[in-house]
C-alpha cells in the first residue's frame, strides 16, 4: 500500500531512506534547509568502510588517558563545557567501551557494517555515480611494530568472524606502492574491500536525484515543527506547510532538538571534527586514502584536493569552531607527506552524531504512531546510509526487516 511520507534531513541516511522508500512506492517528500549533503555528509574522510566491525570506542587504558588529558592530541580533544553538557552519555559510551558490553555491541553493529557495500552498490548503479567511487581499499599506517601486531591480531579475529579482507604490508611493500610518505613507517594493515569516495557530498547528491528519478520530491526549506495530528503529521517549514502519514526524522546530529520538541528525549552528542584540502607538493603524489593510525588522522586523494581529516572533538554542538585540532593535525600531516598550500581560506567543521552505546537509532519512535527515527550512526554515517534505509523502509512497510533490529530500537533508552 502506498503511504505519503516525509523524510526530515537530506544527509546519506535521510536520502537513503527516502530512495528506499520511494523505490518501494511510496509518495515520499524529503525535506532539507540545504541542499542534500552539505553537512555532516559533505565533510568525510568518504570511505564506504566494511573493515570497521568494532564501533569505534573510547580509550579506557591509563595511558592513553593521560596521553589525551592535557588536550593537545590530535586524535582526540574536548572542550571542557561541551564534557560536562554531555557528561551522562560520555559516561555510558565509555561504559560501553570494553568487556562483555563492548562484545555484544560489536556483534549487533557488525550486524549493519556487513550489509553496507550490498546497500550502496545498487544505489551507485541507480545514480549512474561509478566515477565518484575508488575500489581497492585503503591503507592503515604503522610507526611501531607492537602497535601493528596488535591490530592485525584484531583484523585477524575479524577476518574469521565477520569476512573482513586485508594485507598486510610491510615497509618495504608499503613504500613501494606509497613512495612519496616519509621514512620510519614500519608497515601497514591493507583494508582491501572498503570503497572510497571522491566527493562524498556528490555523492549523496546524486542518490538524491536519483530518488527524484524514482518520483520523490526535493523541498528546500528549513524545518520549524512536527506536529502529530488526528489522521497523520503536520511539519511547519520555512515555506509552508506538508502534510502526510508518516514523518522520518533522519536530520543526524539535530535530531535530538527536533524530537525533543515532541517530548522524546534521545541521550545524542556529537564528536566534531574538521577537514581542509591541500595540493602535494610537486611531483609528490598520494595513491591510497591512508591513516596514521598511531597520531589519529587521514588523509584522502579526493577531487577537491588532498583531504586531511581529524579526529574527535568532544565539544558542543553549536559551539564556535576551534582550529587547534586540525593545526596539530596538519603538523603531523606534514610530517607524513609534502604537503602543499591549504586550498580553502576556512577549515571545514562537521559533527558525528554519537549514541551512548555507539548504535544508530533505527525504527519507530516510541508513543508516536506514524512517526519514525534514523540517525544517530557516529563514525560510520555515511557507510551506513544505504543499510539503514533499507532496513528502515522494510519496517514502514511491515515487513520482517533483513536483521534484527531490536539492539536498533528507539525504546532502549526508556527502561
Ligand atoms: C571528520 C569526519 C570524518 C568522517 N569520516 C567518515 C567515513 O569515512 N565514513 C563514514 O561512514 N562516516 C564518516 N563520518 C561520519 C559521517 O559523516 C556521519 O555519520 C554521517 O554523515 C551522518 O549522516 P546523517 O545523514 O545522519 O547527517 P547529516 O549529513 O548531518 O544530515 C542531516 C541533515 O539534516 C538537515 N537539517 C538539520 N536540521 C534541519 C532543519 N531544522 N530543517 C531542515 N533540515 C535540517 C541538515 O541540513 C543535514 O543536511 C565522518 C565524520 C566526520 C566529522
Amino acid at each position: 500500500m502506498s503511504r505519503s511520507i516525509i523524510v526530515l534531513g537530506a544527509g546519506m541516511v535521510g536520502v537513503s531512506v527516502a530512495w528506499h522508500l520511494a523505490r518501494r512506492g511510496h509518495a515520499v517528500t524529503l525535506v532539507d534547509r540545504r541542499e542534500p549533503g552539505r553537512e555532516t555528509s559533505f565533510g568525510n574522510a568518504g570511505i564506504i568502510q566494511r573493515e570497521a566491525v568494532r564501533p569505534y570506542a573510547f580509550p579506557r587504558d591509563v595511558g592513553t588517558l593521560l596521553r589525551v588529558l592535557p588536550n593537545r592530541e590530535v586524535d582526540i580533544r574536548y572542550r571542557p563545557a561541551g564534557m560536562l553538557n554531555a557528561a551522562g552519555p560520555l559516561l555510558q559510551y565509555w561504559l560501553n567501551s570494553g568487556g562483555e558490553r563492548y562484545q555484544r555491541i560489536t556483534r549487533e553493529w557488525a550486524s549493519l557494517i556487513v550489509r553496507c557495500q550490498d546497500a550502496h552498490g545498487p544505489m551507485i548503479e541507480a545514480a549512474g555515480a561509478q566515477e565518484l567511487i575508488r575500489k581497492g581499499g585503503w591503507l592503515e599506517l604503522y610507526r611501531r611494530q607492537k602497535a601493528l601486531d596488535e591490530r592485525l591480531a584484531e583484523a585477524h579475529e575479524d577476518r574469521g568472524r565477520f569476512g573482513v579482507e586485508y594485507e598486510v604490508l610491510d615497509a618495504e611493500g608499503l613504500y613501494a606502492t606509497e613512495p612519496h610518505l616519509a621514512q620510519g613507517l614500519v608497515g601497514a594493515i591493507h583494508w582491501t574491500q572498503p570503497w572510497m569516495v571522491t566527493d562524498p557530498g556528490a555523492l549523496v547528491q546524486a542518490y538524491a536525484r536519483s530518488f527524484e528519478q524514482q518520483g520523490g520530491r526535493l523541498v528546500q526549506a528549513s524545518v520549524e515543527e512536527v506536529v502529530q495530528e488526528d489522521r497523520g503529521w503536520r511539519v511547519v517549514t520555512s515555506t509552508g506547510v506538508l502534510e502526510a502519514e508518516q514523518v522520518v526524522i533522519a536530520m543526524g546530529p539535530w535530531s535530538s532538538e527536533m524530537l525533543s520538541r515532541l517530548g522524546i528525549k534521545v541521550p545524542l552528542f556529537v564528536k566534531r571534527g574538521y577537514h581542509m584540502h591541500y595540493s602535494a607538493e610537486q611531483g609528490a603524489t598520494l595513491n591510497h586514502w591512508v591513516m596514521d593510525a598511531e597520531k589519529g588522522f587521514l588523509l584522502e586523494p579526493m577531487r577537491a584536493g588532498i583531504r586531511l581529516t581529524t579526529g574527535a572533538e568532544l565539544a558542543d554542538l553549536n559551539a564556535p569552531p576551534q582550529y587547534k585540532q586540525l593545526a596539530a593535525a596538519e603538523r603531523a600531516a606534514r610530517k607524513l607527506f609534502p604537503l602543499g598550500k591549504r586550498r580553502e581560506a576556512e577549515p571545514w567543521k562537521g559533527a558525528r552524531p554519537c549514541m551512548p552505546d555507539m548504535k544508530p537509532v533505527i525504527g519507530p519512535a516510541p508513543g508516536k504512531p506514524g512517526l519514525w527515527l534514523a540517525f544517530g550512526h557516529g563514525h560510520q554515517g555515511f557507510t551506513l546510509g544505504p543499510a539503514t534505509g533499507e532496513l528502515l523502509a522494510q519496517m514502514v512497510d511491515g515487513a520482517v526487516p533483513a536483521i534484527d533490529m531490536a539492539p536498533f530500537a528507539a525504546d532502549r533508552f526508556h527502561g
